[in-house]
């Protein structure tokens, strides 16, 4: 097994250098744990995915949808557009009519507005909340005092399995996660068999954005993110 990766502790830029395009990167000086110098097999390997004629046009589609979140002024490169407007225009090029939406029933609001937000641009879009099926959560050997509404209460199961199998079965072309927890998207993501993309994750307590706190984490509010955890 050959050095692990660490691309998040790279000091430079070599792998997306700023040369012109008649050039190659250079790889001097890139560290001894660099992917690209490393794993030169796994890099070819998974560059022949791309020879599938509809990967490629799929990872064409995404990049040139990249290219057009950004404009060039006057005053430099700027971003464009939100997410939710990325999104749409990647489904329009792509040729996505129905469009399905995962969503965790804490962003029931938001599910909604996006699915009003999605009609309106034109699609079909089919819908599936966490807690579809209404299974309770002894099902998959929860105890009661791990429910959150409290020990007495019936509590239904984030059921992401049966959210991904009804967005396969209902044939949607690509499906939108919205705000499912750590864990249950995992689920969704490995069940789901059409193309997906995330527009929101669940953050509780930053209003979904997760990396609040991260960005926060050498300020007195969220220090502890950085004190090592006790073995
Ligand atoms: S692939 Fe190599 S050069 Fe690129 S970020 Fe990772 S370590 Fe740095």
């Amino acid at each position: 097994m050959s050095e692990r990766s660490q691309c998040a502790r790279c000091p430079g830029i070599f792998c997306y250098p700023n040369i012109p395009a008649d050039q190659n990167p250079s790889f001097d000086e890139a560290p001894p744990s660099c992917p690209t110098r490393l794993k030169g097999d796994i890099i070819e390997k998974s560059l022949s995915r791309y020879n599938d004629e509809d990967i490629r046009e799929f990872a064409r589609l995404a990049s040139v949808q990249e290219f057009e979140c950004y404009e060039h002024t006057p005053d430099g490169i700027r971003t464009r557009i939100p997410r939710i407007e990325e999104t749409i225009q990647f489904a329009w090029k792509n040729g996505f009519k129905r469009l399905g939406i995962a969503f965790c029933s804490g962003l029931a609001n938001e599910a909604r507005l996006v699915a009003d937000i999605l009609e309106r641009k034109g699609f079909e879009v089919v819908s599936v909340c966490c807690k579809v099926g209404a299974v309770p959560k002894e099902r998959i050997g929860i105890k009661p005092e791990e429910k959150i509404s409290g020990p007495d209460l019936y509590e239904s199961m984030c059921n992401p399995i049966t959210q991904a199998e009804i967005l396969n079965e209902e044939e949607v072309d690509f499906a939108i996660l919205i705000g499912l927890c750590v864990g249950h998207d995992s689920l969704f993501i490995k069940y789901c068999q059409v193309p997906m993309t995330v527009l929101a994750v669940k953050d509780r307590v930053t209003g979904h954005n997760p990396l609040a706190a991260v960005y926060l984490s050498r300020s007195p509010y969220y220090r502890r993110l950085r004190r090592r955890a006790q073995a």
